[in-house]
């Protein structure tokens, strides 16, 4: 199994106490079996407590709730009981690897982490195009029997959009527009449809209708849902600063190599390209709104937090899913629509 990293990978350190938006925050813990089998073994008060805290929630997982917003083993210090009273080696799989997502291909195995968590984000935010680099050279591994054309395919594709994607000699947006005309063809030869050009958008390209879809999703913070309502107020009178370019490119390579070998089994490349777009929108519109604002939120954060509140919920991809399949609002040609108006460099 040929396992590929990004080159900050090894150096991230979780920051624990310092963390200012800690995974011990507004979610429930995911209890895998092995973890609560020896929680049920331990005595005391802490084992108490675990025993009475551990239940089964609507999708019939082993959690522990998020009480007041806090996982509750999360002591005054903001550092994890659990941790302090049985060991690291006894934290459950979710908060042993959180931020690090690993994802199986058969042949290879790809490692990221997540722009959930800040330190993370900082890793992202700081490094270049370059911190990929072994990725592109995943389409070598593929070896595995009856999916081997269809990856080898999928990972020359993605290749292609990342060089889109961080070709600095052309504005994001260009960029983002770029790559969703090229996997608008790339999803006609997945479909098996001969590669066509795309229509001409009618319409504003006004981006109103993607913040009020956020706006309906499930929400974690009072300071998210706050930030998106006086986004979605001046959505259109609000243009995405140049100078988000940097930030957003890290976010939408983070998305490209997450999502995009979904369609592996989806059949779907578009759903990555989407996901990315609808991103851009958000927070480039949040961005520039904290600009007027003096950021009382770092630019990192916006980016954090969408991928806590939104990337991080299988409602809301749910939702994103269906609103993808049932607007029209969000065909390959409306968003280009979309990121070009709502840049700055056309519309100062
Ligand atoms: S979000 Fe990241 S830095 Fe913060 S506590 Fe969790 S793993 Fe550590």
């Amino acid at each position: 199994m040929q396992e590929i990293y990004p080159r900050f990978y090894h150096e991230f350190k979780c920051i624990a106490n310092r963390c200012e938006d800690s995974c011990c925050k507004d979610w429930d813990i995911d209890l895998d079996s092995a973890t609560e089998a020896f929680y049920r073994t331990v005595k005391g008060p802490l084992g108490d407590k675990m025993r009475r805290l551990a239940v089964t929630d609507e999708d019939g997982d082993r959690v522990f709730r998020s009480v007041g917003g806090r996982c509750p083993f999360w002591n005054d210090d903001m550092l994890c009981d659990i941790f302090i009273g049985v060991g690291e080696e006894h934290l459950s799989e979710t908060c042993a690897n959180f931020p690090r997502v690993a994802v199986d291909y058969g042949g290879f195995r790809e490692h990221l982490l997540s722009f959930a968590c800040p330190e993370a984000a900082r890793f992202m935010l700081r490094s270049d195009s370059g911190a990929y680099a072994d990725f592109g050279g995943a389409v070598e591994y593929s070896v595995s029997e009856d999916r081997d054309d269809g990856m080898s395919f999928l990972l020359k594709a993605r290749a292609r959009t990342a060089r889109l994607l961080t070709d600095r000699t052309v504005s994001l947006a260009y960029r983002l527009a770029d790559c969703l005309e090229f996997n608008a063809q790339v999803q006609c030869v997945l479909d098996g449809f001969e590669p066509a050009p795309l229509p001409e958008a009618e319409g504003s390209g006004g981006c109103g209708f993607i913040l009020e879809m956020h706006q309906g999703f499930e929400i974690m913070s009072d300071a998210w849902r706050d930030a998106l309502k006086q986004t979605a107020a001046r959505a259109d009178s609000l243009r995405i600063r140049d100078d988000f370019d940097d930030a957003f490119e890290q976010f939408a390579l983070y998305y490209l190599y997450r999502y995009y070998l979904e369609a592996v089994n989806s059949g779907d490349v578009m759903y990555a390209m989407r996901r990315m777009t609808c991103a851009y929108l958000v927070t480039g519109k949040m961005d520039a709104l904290f600009f007027e604002q003096g950021y009382p939120y770092e630019r990192m954060r916006i980016l954090q937090r969408y991928s806590k509140e939104v990337e991080h919920s299988y409602e809301n991809t749910d939702a994103l899913n269906a609103c993808f399949e049932q607007d029209e609002r969000f065909s390959p040609e409306k968003l280009i629509q979309c990121v070009i108006h709502n840049a700055s460099f056309l519309n100062p």
